[in-house]
């Protein structure tokens, strides 16, 4: 789980936006609206433990933009959590709901903790605590909450009771990533990973490349690495290696297999934050590497699903002379500087804000069948982000070949000027 302290997360989104508004010729006073949050608060959140002693967390939320409707966003529990994380995912979730054509903006928030530390009872304070903070803040149309790293169905579902209760009315729609039988949406979980893998399929379609003749390398393996895993090794990939923390050691370790992993294996050996049982995985024969060691596997594919600045200046030339993709599946899993290198290396990269946005299609598609009370089956679901991401990769394909542009600036120039022109028409700047 250890994140970089020099490296801003923040500076990294907003070099990548200004770079696009250079390429958009975006006019001055539309970049200083949209290289900030329109707001943004910070909390101290008291906590009971269940020794009766309280202590004190930091909390963060950033509504970015909502030109194009009530944001959404992922709510986080990091130790190493920074406002400035909070304002770039939330920078980033507004690119991606304009990328897909949602009706809706982006927004972020979190908690600085790490629930390993905590018993059931006190993560459950920390959620309805954080909900306390926030109920006034956020809501069903104007800013809608939904999982990120280390926040689970369960803690959706604790955070929806706060709300409800402080509100006196039921409110599926405050926060999507729900049980399924509290107006959860079926797919969700699979969403962010399987949008991925959809978009890798289509890619490597254009390449002409058969997808069982290829390998890949995950880092991660919670909710979005190991769908992804999933789908790609049901469409018949091979999965080489797949890496993740391992919070009693406290370091990342690689999981290699000759021949490739056994998918229901390894997730048999996984807990609920997405770490593999390191002794068994060893019992079962894998080879256990060091963390940074998925990134110098002999594959095709390199799928980042872990977090942010996992590919940098250090270590880029680890990476396999093999490899020709790296599918984004986490937010911001590459430093922007190496992009030109990763280019001339003729590997390309499909950007976090397409890649992974599966998640939050699938979250309107939860909101959308809440306010319905009518829900979907699991394939209606997942054949309609398959529809919905494909159509958006395209509109970035097509756009960066007319403009003989990268994935990555095509995303966000497409996003960028969806989100520029939406506050345009609002008359707000
Ligand atoms: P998660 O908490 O379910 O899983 C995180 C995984 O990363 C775990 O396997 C963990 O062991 C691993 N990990 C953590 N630190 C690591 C390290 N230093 N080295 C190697 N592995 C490490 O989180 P998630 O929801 O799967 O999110 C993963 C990424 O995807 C994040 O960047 C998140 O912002 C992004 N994302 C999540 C969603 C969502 O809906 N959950 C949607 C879109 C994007």
């Amino acid at each position: 789980m250890e994140k970089s302290t020099q490296y801003n997360v923040f500076d990294m989104a907003q070099k990548q936006f200004n770079r696009c508004a250079e390429l958009l010729e975006l006019d001055h006073i539309t970049r200083e609206f949209l290289k900030v949050p329109m707001r943004e608060y910070q909390f101290s959140l008291p906590v009971l433990m269940d020794n009766g002693d309280p202590i004190i967390l930091r909390s963060f939320l950033v509504q970015y933009n909502d030109a194009r409707g009530p944001t959404k966003g992922g709510v986080r529990f990091h130790p190493a959590e920074t406002i400035d994380t909070i304002r770039a995912l939330g920078m980033w979730m507004t690119w991606k709901c304009a990328i897909n054509n949602l009706p809706l903006g982006g927004s972020s928030s979190g908690v600085v903790c790490d629930p390993h530390l905590f018993t059931a009872s006190e993560q459950e304070r920390i959620c309805r605590g954080f909900v306390r903070k926030i109920a006034h803040l956020t809501g069903p149309d104007w800013d809608v909450l939904g999982p990120d790293i280390m926040t689970s169905p369960q803690y959706m579902l604790w955070m929806l009771d706060e709300y409800e209760t402080i509100h006196g009315k039921k409110y599926p729609g405050f926060i999507t990533g729900k049980p399924i039988h509290h107006a959860g949406s079926k797919g969700r979980k699979e969403a962010p990973g399987y949008g991925a893998m959809v978009i890798l399929r289509e890619v490597l379609n254009e390449m002409g490349k058969d997808i069982t003749k290829t390998r890949a390398s995950f880092q991660g393996f919670g909710m979005v690495g190991q769908h992804a895993a999933q789908l790609y090794h049901q469409m018949g990939g091979v999965i080489a290696c797949i890496g993740c923390w391992n919070h009693k050691d406290r370091t990342a370790y690689s999981f290699v297999k000759k021949d490739g992993i056994d998918f229901d294996q390894l997730v048999s050996i996984t807990n609920e934050f997405g770490e593999i049982d390191k002794q068994k995985a060893l019992d079962f024969g894998y080879e256990c590497l060091p963390g940074d060691d998925w990134l110098a596997q002999d594959v095709d594919i390199l799928v980042p699903a872990a977090l942010e600045n996992q590919i940098r200046q250090d270590n880029e030339n680890r990476i396999s002379i093999r490899v020709k993709i790296i599918v984004e599946a986490a937010n911001g899993p590459t430093d922007l500087d190496i992009d030109p290198i990763l280019n001339d290396r003729g590997i390309m990269v499909i950007p976090d804000i397409l890649a992974n946005s599966g998640g939050v299609i699938c979250s309107y598609f939860e909101q959308v069948q809440g306010n319905m009370n009518y829900f979907w089956p699991r394939e209606e679901v997942l054949s309609k982000i398959d529809s919905q991401i494909t159509s958006a990769y395209f509109d970035v394909s097509n756009f960066a070949h007319s403009y003989q542009v990268s994935l990555r600036d095509a995303s966000y120039m497409l996003a960028i000027d969806r989100v520029a022109r939406a506050c345009h028409e609002r008359n707000w700047i």
